[in-house]
């Protein structure tokens, strides 16, 4: 859940077109149109992210007249799908993916149940990655896989890059090669699965 207090407002006068902010933003709430960048402030989740990485220092978050608020209500989905969902890519429900903003992978998976297909829509339903807009990528990215979406990489990698290896794909060689100098992968990945497991027999 996120209470979003802020919007994005960008000075034409300053704006030269460069499209950076509208590269940046992780809900498409920002684009560039005539050379000029326009905000959509319906959509617009306050990251901050174009304002901090406008070159022309064109954009300024200032106080929402009405204030937001970004939320899945997890109460409304079948908790067995939810954590079927979950522990396909490997995350407990309860485990909070996003730091900034608190987000657990439950209301992902249950953003996910209810229709969303892209890491773009979670974030403008949950608030997850609104913040920060780095952290919590990639098991948002294995939690919209296990969903049965396909992942479209932005081909400039300024939005997201494609997925990362986990603890469950690294290949047997890799392991060998590494076990002798300190590392426990399958020790860990096991540590993980049991992590993953938690709360299980409640359900
Ligand atoms: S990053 Fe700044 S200068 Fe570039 S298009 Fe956006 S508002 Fe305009
Ligand atoms: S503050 Fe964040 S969500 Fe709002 S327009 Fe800028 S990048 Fe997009």
């Amino acid at each position: 859940m996120k209470r979003v207090t802020m919007n994005a407002v960008v000075d034409q006068n300053l704006c030269i077109g460069c499209k950076i902010c509208e590269k940046v933003c992780p809900v498409y709430a920002i684009q560039v149109t005539n050379r000029k960048a326009f905000s959509d402030d319906q959509k617009c989740v306050a990251c901050a992210n174009c304002a901090d990485r406008c070159p022309q220092h064109a954009i300024k978050m200032v106080e929402r007249a009405e204030i937001r608020e970004l939320g899945v209500d997890v109460s409304k989905f079948d908790p067995k799908e939810i954590r079927a969902l979950c522990e396909k890519a490997h995350l407990n429900p309860e485990q909070i993916l996003c730091y900034c903003t608190g987000t657990r992978a439950e209301e992902v998976a249950a953003c996910l149940l209810g229709g969303a297909t892209t890491p773009e829509e979670v974030s403008a339903q949950t608030g997850i990655r609104t913040a920060c807009t780095i952290e919590c990528i990639q098991p948002l990215l294995r939690l919209v896989q296990a969903a049965g979406n396909e992942l479209h990489p932005d081909p400039n990698g300024w939005r997201w890059y494609g997925v990362t290896t986990t603890a469950w794909e690294i290949p047997q060689e890799v392991k060998d090669k590494y076990n002798s100098r300190g590392f426990y992968f399958d020790e860990d990945r096991e540590l993980l699965d049991r992590v993953v497991k938690v709360g299980a027999d409640k359900q």
